[in-house]
């Protein structure tokens, strides 16, 4: 998965441009900094990769969720429906929005279940967020048909999936909007970064303002002429990030290549272990192929085989147990611990966290093993680590 395996003399290069002109600010100070806009190339350039009108760059993915739901007009009060398997930022920015998290169950793809969102819909729900999980997608056209049907906005969480398409079509362009994360262990990295893509003019405008203090950027070079049609935040990325990504986002098909190799090369290896169901991929062509998920016939199973992959020396994630990837752990949202009182605390009949039961979740993460497919291996590697799984099998 990550960018950062291959830094070169690439990043350097854009990073030094930055440098060169001392202007690290990505609006304005058109003389000093001699034509270089990294932000403004990082977003043409991820427009062209998706196939979408408009992006946005920020600076975080979770800054990403935040100006997205803002800009889709989701807010205090709304209920946002969203699956247990994802990274904690996906509850936090529904959180900071004032939104309310409601959870549902994922299926064999890891993500969100289209046929359990319509159990979950209450008046108050405006949105569903799916994540696409660890590379691959969730079956977002049922997901899309499902938020048309009931006449809800689509948001899709694709941080870990840059470059994955269904059926052709890049994963965030399904719905209104899609996010992206480009912190320091995703496919391609800024070092911190996240990205917004729509084709809807109006959202891409919400984003752009939102995402610094409400500026319509329309006053030219003289920022404080900019009118403030909305009240904003600042979720700006500085050049020197988005000079790292542009570099890195470049090198995005070369990325996938490398990654589709090494999984193949040990998906191929482990089809002939009989207890292996792999991950259901609705298009497998369209995987990024960040990691191999496969699932075990009993927990008790797959927990043998996950500490014999780390006793071997081919660690993996066993995401049941993870403190920050998965619902079980999130103790913290559970009993409402938290810095100060929330918005959404303001809200009536909100659900608790702490007696929610969702038993198909657990039942498919409880069986769940992924291997993080690495850039860096080489041949030797992918032979050493095909013996050391083949061995985790035999234990
Ligand atoms: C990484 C990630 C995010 C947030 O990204 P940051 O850039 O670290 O803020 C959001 N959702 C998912 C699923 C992620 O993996």
């Amino acid at each position: 998965m990550p960018g950062y395996e291959i830094f070169g003399d690439e990043e350097k290069k854009e990073v030094s441009d930055v440098l060169e002109t001392g202007v690290l600010f990505r609006y304005g100070f058109e003389k000093a900094r001699n034509g270089h806009f990294k932000a403004l190339e990082f977003e043409k350039t991820l427009c062209s990769i998706t196939g979408s009108r408009y992006g946005h760059l920020c600076s975080s993915g979770t800054a990403a969720l935040s100006t997205a739901l803002a800009a889709c007009g989701i807010g205090a009060g709304d209920e946002v429906i969203i699956p247990p398997f994802t990274f904690v930022a996906t509850f936090e920015a529904v959180l900071t929005a004032g939104a309310i998290p409601v959870f549902c169950d994922i299926d064999e793809t890891l993500c969100l279940n289209p046929d359990r969102i319509e159990a979950v819909i209450t008046p108050r729900t405006k949105a569903v967020v799916p994540v696409h999980m660890c590379g691959s997608m969730a079956r977002i056209d049922e997901i899309k048909d499902v938020c048309k049907k009931n006449g809800l906005i689509l948001l899709e969480d694709t941080c870990q999936s840059l470059g994955a398409t269904y059926q052709g079509k890049a994963l965030g362009t399904f719905g209104l909007a899609g996010c992206f994360s480009f912190d320091s262990v995703k496919t391609v990295t800024c070092g911190e970064g996240g990205g917004i893509i729509t084709d809807d003019k109006a959202v891409y405008e919400k984003a752009d303002q939102f995402a610094d203090h409400g500026h319509d950027h329309l006053g030219g070079p003289d920022r404080g002429a900019d009118g403030h049609p909305i009240v904003g935040a600042n979720f700006r990325i500085s050049e020197l990030n988005a000079a790292v990504g542009l570099a890195q986002l470049r090198k995005l098909d070369q990325i996938l290549k490398i990654q589709r190799e090494n999984k193949h090369a040990l998906k191929d290896a482990m089809a002939a272990l009989p207890e292996v169901s792999f991950r259901y991929i609705p298009d497998a062509n369209g995987d990024s192929a960040t990691f191999l998920s496969f699932s075990l016939p009993t927990e008790e199973r797959a927990r043998q085989v996950a500490k014999a992959l780390a006793a071997n020396g081919a660690g993996s994630a066993y995401w049941y147990d993870n403190n920050w990837h998965y619902f079980k752990k999130w103790h913290h949202l559970k009993e409402m611990k938290r810095a100060a009182t929330l918005p959404f605390e303001l809200c009536s009949n909100l659900p608790d966290y702490k007696t929610l039961a969702l038993e198909e979740s657990d039942a498919i993460m409880k069986l769940t093993i992924s291997m993080q497919i690495m850039l860096s291996w080489t041949k030797q590697d992918i032979e050493n680590r095909i013996s050391a799984i083949i061995k985790s099998f035999k234990g």
